[in-house]
């Protein structure tokens, strides 16, 4: 088969990042391999993410700037996934003359067709939801790849519709990815090499919950900390509300799963989040807070907030600054409310102008800045066990990634990459610290 030559870009959360391997394994059925650069591709793929308006808008540039790729390269493919495809479907044929096709969440089991039509000069877009049976037949278990960390996808879509998410309506209902499967993907990934999973989701913590008589989350935790070669466990969404004592238990005895937990609150006003359909409460969230340092005494907490929330006051604001110091989050992802369409919360509404948004914005971030340098500052004559991942920006480094999610960079061989280390924390910086190995 000729080698082909696709270019992948890939936006928005790790879900993305998850599908897009799916989607190079999917290629490479009609004989595409993957390539860093767009010169000489043959295919781009645009791996889309529209959980705010900005990152829908972005594609559209993206989209609009591919014109000048097909000057030089007329027979140049262009394909568009992930949610903004699934929310636009046809449409995005229509608003973009020069694309070839589109997959919408469900249909990347179908790539390889689509492609070999787009190849033929059809024009595709296929984004219906499948039924449940279908979607977990489907789910590819990915071979090793090697590599320090891997993500292993054990479920998809979600049944919680936050009033302001447009997941739900992108990514469908949720699934949990059957057990065995997954486990079978870990060893794989064990044995190439990998040495840290991060199990992904939008809502790891209802792993299993809707399905008769499999394992929850907790008790998947454990089996997967039971498969031999692999030292470190993440996971990532958590929803607060389904935070559960089995859960809460792993930290306290089950050593691979890392210190970390990233726990998005959105907003510290009971108000707010009763108008987000969150589901618990600030003293909620704040009980289960104190509960996982309970278990795990050196756990990192990291949040996602929304500032500007349509109705948000002065003093729903403070409150969200309050929970933010009463937590100590080592990181925030930080936005500007963003209507999405379908969603409840569109509807609601907003009085508070963009200035104030972004005032709001400005002061979390500056918020977050310090909580990050207090704890960084804390860790200083600390050693800690790090997995090397990669090279540091400055000559001669390298960096690894503690068990709380933090970065060290330290002088030390490349060959030490995939490995672990210990390091003498000795300096800290804003976004990172730095270190001595030994
Ligand atoms: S839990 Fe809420 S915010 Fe998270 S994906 Fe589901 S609907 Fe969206």
């Amino acid at each position: 088969m000729v080698d082909k030559k696709v270019h992948i870009q890939t936006f928005g959360c790790q879900m993305n990042v998850s599908d897009s391997e799916k989607i190079v394994a999917a290629l490479r059925q009609v004989g595409y391999s993957p390539t860093d650069t767009i010169d000489g591709a043959d295919m781009v793929i645009l791996n889309t993410c529209s959980v705010r308006a900005k990152a829908e808008e972005r594609i559209y540039g993206i989209l609009h700037t591919m014109k000048g790729e097909l000057k030089r390269n007329p027979r140049l493919l262009i394909g568009v996934g992930g949610c903004v495809a699934q929310q636009e479907g046809e449409r995005l044929l229509k608003k973009v003359p020069h694309l070839s096709f589109v997959f919408g969440t469900h249909n990347l089991h179908l790539i390889p067709q689509m492609v070999l039509a787009a190849e033929d000069g059809k024009r595709i877009a296929e984004t219906d939801f499948i039924d449940n049976e279908t979607r977990l037949d489907l789910f590819p278990v990915l071979g090793g790849t090697g590599g320090v960390s891997r993500f292993v996808t054990i479920m998809q879509g979600c049944d919680n519709f936050c009033s302001y998410c447009i997941v739900p309506y992108v990514r469908g209902r949720e699934i949990s990815r059957r057990p065995a499967e997954i486990l079978e993907e870990v060893r794989m990934a064990a044995d190439s090499g990998v040495r840290e999973v991060t199990l992904l989701g939008q809502n790891v913590n209802s792993y299993g919950l809707k399905v008769g008589d499999g394992p929850n989350f907790a008790a998947l935790l454990r089996q997967v900390a039971a498969v031999p070669g692999i030292e470190r466990i993440r996971f990532m969404t958590s929803h607060p509300k389904d935070i559960s004592k089995p859960l809460i238990d792993c930290f306290a005895d089950q050593e691979k799963i890392c210190s970390h937990i990233h726990l998005p609150v959105q907003a510290g006003s009971d108000r707010v989040l009763q108008i987000m359909n969150r589901g618990y409460t600030r003293s909620d969230y704040l009980r289960k807070v104190e509960s996982l340092r309970a278990a795990r005494p050196d756990i990192c907490f990291t949040s996602d907030i929304i500032v500007g929330f349509p109705g948000e006051t002065e003093a729903d604001f403070r409150d969200t600054l309050s929970l933010m110091e009463e937590v100590g989050y080592s990181d925030t992802y930080t936005f500007i409310f963003s209507p999405r369409p379908e969603t409840k919360a569109a509807s609601l509404e907003d009085k508070t102008t963009r200035a104030e948004k972004q005032a709001r914005l400005d002061e979390v971030i500056a918020l977050q800045r310090k909580l990050t340098g207090n704890l960084h500052r804390a860790l200083v004559g600390s050693r800690l066990q790090v997995l090397v991942e990669g090279v540091g920006r400055h000559e001669g480094q390298i960096y690894g990634r503690t068990s709380g999610n933090r970065i060290v960079n330290f002088t030390g061989p490349v060959e030490m990459i995939g490995s672990f280390a210990d390091v003498l924390v000795v300096k800290d910086a804003p976004n990172s610290m730095l270190g001595e190995m030994g």
